[in-house]
């Protein structure tokens, strides 16, 4: 399975998963064209996407998926509070799924919602399977990581993780106080430093490669986030990037023995 980032980051966020039997994006958080332009630069056809799971309703995650669904036929998958949050027919245009339930979502393609709390939103994370014994996780927009999240993220072969703000810019920075609450609360998002706290918890051989996505444009920044979590994984030798808002940048690959990673 490949993975990328087509962009990550507070104006947008979409994930391709392709295998060679199918095509999945995980949100789509960018307006119609944008995802056809995305999509184009890696030479994808939006008409070969056969689905689009949501982790909830969040412009950010979700502004997209209506308009790509009746252009392009992907069918859509959420969880009913994000179906209904974005004004989406239960019934005719969204599979509902149930938290930690498996959901086959494409041809030899699952996903397993796990739920993390996040403001008034029922956002998941998804841990990926592709029919090889290599799992992989996307999740962004969490407060806090949970145990259940953490049970399910170890010996994943690949992670992207938000890595959403650097604590003293998000103090310092032009935030009012009590959006700055809300962002550093348990319905907000990870720190560079809970994030790389996090990592240092999970990490094993077991996983080759990880991505810092969700990056805050005014909280935060590449060399940042990177930073701190090398720091708190130095005895870790797999690869860490940091995905931005204007992807798509790069791609890994997990489930073929070793996971690999290409600059586009
Ligand atoms: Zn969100
Ligand atoms: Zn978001």
């Amino acid at each position: 399975m490949e993975i990328t980032h087509l962009g990550s980051g507070s104006r947008g966020n979409a994930t391709l998963l392709q295998t060679d039997e199918a095509k999945v994006l995980i949100d789509c958080g960018f307006s119609g064209r944008q995802m056809e332009r995305r999509l184009g630069r890696i030479g994808v056809d939006p008409k070969t996407v056969d689905a689009i799971v949501l982790s909830h309703h969040h412009t950010d995650h979700g502004q997209g998926a209506e308009i790509f669904h009746k252009r392009h036929g992907a069918e859509l998958f959420a969880n009913f509070t994000t179906c209904a949050h974005l004004g989406l027919d239960p019934v005719n245009q969204c599979r509902i799924f149930e938290s930690l339930e498996r959901v086959q979502v494409a041809p030899g393609l699952s996903v397993l919602p796990v739920p993390v709390p996040h403001d008034g939103a029922e956002n998941v994370g998804f841990i990926i399977n592709s029919g090889t014994n290599q799992r992989a996780a996307v999740v962004t927009d969490l407060g806090e990581p949970t145990d259940e999240l953490i049970q399910h993220l170890k010996g994943c072969a690949h992670i992207s993780i938000e890595s959403n703000y650097d604590a003293k810019r998000l103090a310092l920075g032009p935030y009012p106080p009590s959006l700055k609450t809300r962002i550093s609360g348990r319905g907000g998002h990870l720190s560079n430093q809970q994030t790389s706290e996090l990592l240092a918890e999970i990490l094993g051989p077991e996983t080759h490669s990880v991505v810092l996505c969700h990056l805050s444009s005014k909280n935060n920044a590449p060399h940042l986030a990177e930073s701190e979590a090398l720091f708190r994984i130095e005895d870790w030798s797999g690869d860490l990037r940091v995905s931005t808002q204007d992807g798509p940048e790069f791609s890994h690959w997990v489930g073929q023995g070793e996971a690999e990673m290409i600059t586009l």
